[in-house]
């Protein structure tokens, strides 16, 4: 299938436009960009043809070109609605990265307008589609080491330019939390398999200057029904903390210190390694997609995965603002 980078920024250029050529469903057929001379370097090195390549005005346009099945928006969060709803509107299955919208609602708008226009949705959640990941979800789920007590799950990264987009609210919606505690949040919910219904969050400052307008360094707890607790860590000031674990009543199992990282993830259980595959995440996450069109099948990461994690960080928005535990 066709697929058609929006946003040729970091992760388009060092990822996903990479991955495109290792994929089996999938290859790069065109590619949407306010920076001509972007444009011209892609043209050259993919040898797009100058009717593949398209400024933001002619967005809409897509709609006339067959070549290409599935937008894939890789761009600041606030953007990701307006371009996943146009995307759809112009007949295009629509791949949008993680977080998936700035807010819940949005989240919604985004699933009922491509439930409109009859095209998938998929939000990028590499991890869900790597040998690791999917091992640990079995663990919790098929209660191998008896039934699942608690998860704990963190990610961070010192961030460095202090005038990028991730750290503007009005582009990035919110800070560490939206942008890499997501993965942490996600791990939780697949882990427990279930929603959790009260959560507790605090916020911690170091650099109020640098991040005045979101959040540095979070720390939460969830509670999910059935009895799993949850202990969760996010942040944009220190390196080293990357891990995915859950306990079970007979024994433990992890993905650390790389549970998050685009290759080379680590893990292991009480009973020893876990000896797994390395896979490209983004193309086994396109690849997947592909496939769910093609064969008419439930994704693993619908808008609905996007839109239940947007839930649980507005409520950890809301209780650490309030200083309180809040229901989901
Ligand atoms: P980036 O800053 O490297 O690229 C963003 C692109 O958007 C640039 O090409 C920029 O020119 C373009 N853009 C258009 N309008 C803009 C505006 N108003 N302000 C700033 N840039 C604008 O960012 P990135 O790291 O490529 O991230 C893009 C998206 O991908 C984000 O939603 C991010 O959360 C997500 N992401 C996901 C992963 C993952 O592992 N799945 C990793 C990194 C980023």
């Amino acid at each position: 299938m066709g697929v058609a980078l929006v946003g040729l920024g970091g992760l388009s250029t060092h990822q996903i436009a990479p991955a495109l050529q290792k994929t089996r469903h999938c290859r790069l057929a065109g590619v949407v960009s306010g920076t001509p001379d972007k444009i011209r370097a892609w043209q050259a090195k993919y040898g797009l043809p100058a009717g593949a390549c398209y400024s933001y005005d002619q967005f809409d346009t897509l709609r006339d070109n067959p070549d290409i099945d599935i937008v894939y928006v890789v761009l600041p969060n606030s953007m990701h609605p307006e371009y996943t709803i146009r995307a759809a509107q112009a007949g295009k299955h629509v791949f949008c990265e993680k977080p998936m919208a700035n807010t819940a609602k949005e989240c919604e708008a985004m699933i009922a307008a491509c439930a409109a226009a009859k095209r998938r949705l998929g939000i990028g959640y590499r991890c869900q589609y790597t040998p690791q990941h999917l091992e640990m979800i079995r663990l919790a789920r098929e209660e191998v080491f008896g039934p699942l007590q608690m998860v704990e799950a963190a990610f961070g990264f010192r961030i460095g330019d202090p005038n990028q987009w991730r750290l503007k609210r009005s582009l990035a919606g919110g800070g560490a939390m939206m942008d890499v505690g997501i993965y942490a949040v996600q791990g939780m919910r697949c882990l427990a398999g279930r929603e959790p219904v009260e959560v507790q969050a605090f916020e911690s400052k170091t650099d109020p200057k640098k991040f005045a307008e979101v959040d540095e360094t979070m720390t939460w707890e969830m509670k999910f029904p059935g009895g799993v607790l949850a202990h969760g860590a996010t942040t944009y000031a220190f390196n080293g903390m990357n891990y995915l674990r859950g306990l079970a009543r007979d024994g433990w199992f992890e993905l650390a210190p790389n549970a998050y990282g685009y290759s080379g993830l680590e893990g292991r259980t009480s009973r020893g390694p876990l000896a797994l595959p390395q896979v490209d995440h983004f193309a086994a996450e396109l690849d997947d997609f592909a496939e769910c069109i093609l064969k008419n099948r439930p994704s693993r990461s619908p808008g609905e995965e996007g839109l239940a994690d947007l839930k649980v960080i507005e409520a950890l928005y809301r209780s650490a603002a309030e200083g309180r535990a809040v229901k989901v």
